[in-house]
């Protein structure tokens, strides 16, 4: 069983730093190690014995198709059942997830759990183990992918000059949805004429075209995530905007040419970088290259200007370099990409010539 794989991974990785049990309490970390979708749920992994599950009794019959290991099901707080184990088994370091858990929770642990114990408080350490994609996992980004662009060919074809930002955008998830997306992976973006200039646009009441449109979308299916930004211009585009769409495609396919395993991420942002710079461009440029994908929309690795991380094989991340200019609009395009030996491979089937409606 996969998620088996992925605990004992976890436990090799958290005896490394000398703890003797892990507190798994962020869900997609739960998730991932231990297959639960419920909304309440933690992992007690330990060094040396076999891991509980814990959930409350909403969760009963669902945890037990999903869970593969011990699970104990709670009628109050699932934390008195978590001290209560661990008053069984007295683990002496007990690492937490200290970017997850609260405050709240922590003191609560300490009140009840046995007084030898110790609670170390451990950053990203499952989320390390997630950046590198095993087969199952890219199977099931490669579907969510592809789900996404359908959704986004079925979704234009229902365009109609004056559609509104806010039409469009709920047509895509419309369409996603009944692709069998279970949501979309974040609130899709959908920003006309000079509105394309905030790379994080609310779609509005705003009117579509003539002029430019971005479109970022993306969908949750089966749990993974997918990511993507087309542009498209309705009616004739102008000189400027042709020009500034071939120099965002050139340092698109630049980065996307210094993806490969052992390279470090600042090194495929710096490859962007330079292509606009190119165009005298580079200025327009205000964000990262890309973000790694998965249980979540934005995960480990980063792609910017400061991130060292070394690609591996297997990892699944977004290239989306982009230019914003006030009062004129933005163009932005962006895949999702799997990190191979060589080089990559392009999983969005999305074609990037210029678009024009
Ligand atoms: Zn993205
Ligand atoms: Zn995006």
């Amino acid at each position: 069983m996969k998620t088996a794989e992925r605990r004992k991974r976890a436990v090799n990785a958290f005896a490394e730093a000398k703890l003797d049990a892990f507190l798994v309490t962020n869900l997609h970390n739960v998730r991932y190690l231990a297959g639960f979708t419920g909304s309440n749920g933690a992992l007690l992994l330990y060094r040396d014995r076999p891991p509980v599950f814990f959930t409350d009794s909403r969760y009963a019959v669902q945890s037990s198709q999903e869970v593969d290991c011990k699970t104990r099901v709670a009628n109050g707080p699932l934390l008195d059942l978590v001290t209560r184990e661990m008053e069984k088994t007295r683990p002496k370091r007990v690492g937490v997830e200290q970017d997850e858990i609260t405050l709240a929770r922590v003191e609560a642990l300490k009140k009840k759990m046995p007084a030898r114990s110790e609670l170390a408080g451990v950053s990203g350490l499952i989320e390390n183990l997630r950046m590198v994609k095993d087969a199952e996992e890219i199977g099931l980004i490669r579907a969510s992918v592809e789900l996404n662009s359908r959704a986004l060919e079925n979704a234009l074809r229902r365009f109609k000059a004056g559609m509104r930002e806010r039409e469009l955008a709920a047509e895509i998830d419309y369409q996603s949805r009944k692709l069998g997306a279970e949501s979309p992976s974040f609130d899709t973006i959908v920003a006309a004429g000079a509105r394309a200039a905030l790379p994080h646009a609310h779609p509005g009441g705003a009117k579509i075209g003539p002029g430019m449109v971005l479109i970022d979308m993306g969908a949750f299916r089966d749990g993974y995530a997918s990511d993507m930004t087309r542009m498209a211009h309705i009616g004739a585009p102008p000189p400027k905007y042709k020009k500034a769409y071939k120099a965002v495609l050139e340092a698109q396919l630049a980065a996307i040419d210094a993806v490969r395993a052992g390279a470090a991420s600042v090194a495929v942002d710096r490859a962007a970088r330079r292509a606009l710079k190119g165009h005298g461009l580079e200025k327009e440029f205000i964000h990262s290259t890309g973000h790694g994908l998965g249980l979540e929309i934005h995960e480990p690795p980063r792609l910017g200007r400061r991130d060292k991380t070394k690609l591996a094989a297997g990892m699944a991340i977004t290239i989306e370099p982009g230019v914003y200019m006030e009062g004129w609009g933005g163009i932005r395009i962006e895949d999702t990409v799997l990190v191979t030996d060589n080089g990559c491979e392009i999983l969005t089937p999305t074609s990037k010539e210029l678009r024009v409606i």
